[in-house]
């Protein structure tokens, strides 16, 4: 039997196996997944989880149950590229013929000290769940600094203005528009939604340390009663400790078919891999199917293209609460209630084909 192991079941580790496991598996290929967690998460709702309008359940779907896979639930440390082994924090050892590497990403802090140390994270669920702790057993009254105003930190911070409208919320943003890289339209529409939210935005930010309860932008202290960053994504520590080039985000630079150079029967995916797009769900499912066309190829004795065509992302959605949203579909920005439904359609959708 050949082992093929994924490395991470999250939106991209998940894609794969809905398109192998019903008949895409040769009779003499095993599939192991490995993952910390024992069910798929749903990351791009962790910022409701921190904020308290979603339970726990909302954000977890079951791993798929099918008599060719195996589920590994535990820490993953390291991959040896030459001996084909990934090494498991219980000691344990697991061999492969072919590896999948879908571990996404982890905050970067840019070299802040005390960042890492003070703030919060929304990155992992566990990390999720104790920011959603600590946000929700606050006093009244109290104030949190959300660190970043990207995609994420938009979510987090509307979410939580309406979970708890007793909150001061501050908004650090680096640039001196929100979300930027959007439309004018869009960024006004976002920042009169968080006025009228009472969520201050302190434009033109630079966090220049942390410490407990205290952060410095542009060396004057603010003091908050908690911190949560927001402010920069890089590959899994595992992907950035892997030999072969990287990129600035610490995502492994690849092949047009998705391996390592040098190393033909590893596939990086999703947010590990370096690609011409941002990170997203989209990119990493739409890169699991190339890499599940090269696999299958590969099983069948054929060769696979030399490369494929750029991976086509519908959009970007992204919530002002429960009520509003804002995004891009096909280039086009749309807002309001409609954008937010949307969205709200696109995660059942997913849930019900996944769950
Ligand atoms: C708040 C927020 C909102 C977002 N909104 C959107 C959105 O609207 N649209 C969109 O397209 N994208 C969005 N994203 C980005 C999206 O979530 C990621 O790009 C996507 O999850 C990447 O998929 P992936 O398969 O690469 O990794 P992930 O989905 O992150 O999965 C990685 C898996 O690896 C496991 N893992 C990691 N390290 C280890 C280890 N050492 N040992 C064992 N297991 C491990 C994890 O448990 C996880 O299951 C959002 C992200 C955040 C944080």
């Amino acid at each position: 039997m050949k082992s093929l192991v994924i490395l991470g079941g999250g939106y991209g580790g998940i894609r794969m196996l809905q398109r192998l496991l019903p008949n895409e598996l040769p009779d003499d290929v095993s599939i192991t997944l490995i993952d910390r967690v024992p069910y798929h998460c749903l990351k791009t709702e962790f910022y409701a989880l921190a904020a308290g309008t979603i339970s726990d359940q909302h954000v977890r779907v079951p791993f798929p149950d099918h008599p060719r896979l195996k589920i590994k639930y535990a820490e993953i440390t390291s991959v040896n590229l030459e001996e084909q082994e990934v090494h498991l924090k219980d000691g344990e050892t697991v061999k492969y013929d072919e590896l999948v590497i879908g571990l996404g990403c982890e905050d970067k802090y840019h070299n802040v000290p005390g960042a890492k140390e003070f703030t919060y994270s929304i990155q992992t669920i566990a990390k999720s769940r104790a920011t959603y702790q600590t946000l929700n057993n606050l006093p009244a009254g109290s104030s949190v600094a959300i660190v970043g105003a990207g995609l994420s930190g938009v979510e987090l911070a509307s979410e939580l203005s309406e979970s708890r409208s007793d909150l001061k919320i501050k908004l650090f943003d680096r640039g001196n528009h929100i979300l930027s890289s959007f439309s004018e339209r869009l960024s006004t529409y976002i920042e009169n939604w968080f006025d009228t939210h009472h969520v201050e935005i302190i434009n033109n930010a630079n966090i220049t340390r942390v410490e407990e309860g205290i952060l410095y932008n542009h060396d004057e202290p603010v003091s908050v009663d908690a911190i949560v960053w927001t402010a920069g994504i890089q590959a899994n520590k595992i992907v950035r400790d892997l030999p072969g080039e990287k990129d600035k985000m610490g995502r492994a630079v690849i092949s047009p078919r998705h391996h390592l150079p040098d190393y033909e029967n590893v596939f990086i995916l999703g947010d590990c891999a370096s690609l011409p797009h941002a990170p997203s769900a989209q990119l990493a499912e739409g890169q699991a199917e190339q890499i599940v066309q090269v696999l299958t190829m590969r099983w069948k004795g054929q060769e696979p293209p030399e490369s494929f065509p750029p991976i086509k992302l519908k959009g970007i959605l992204g919530s002002l609460g429960k009520k509003q949203g804002f995004g891009l579909l096909a280039e086009r920005p749309i807002t309001g209630r409609v954008a937010r439904l949307l969205k709200s359609g696109i995660l059942w959708m997913y849930k019900h084909h996944n769950g």
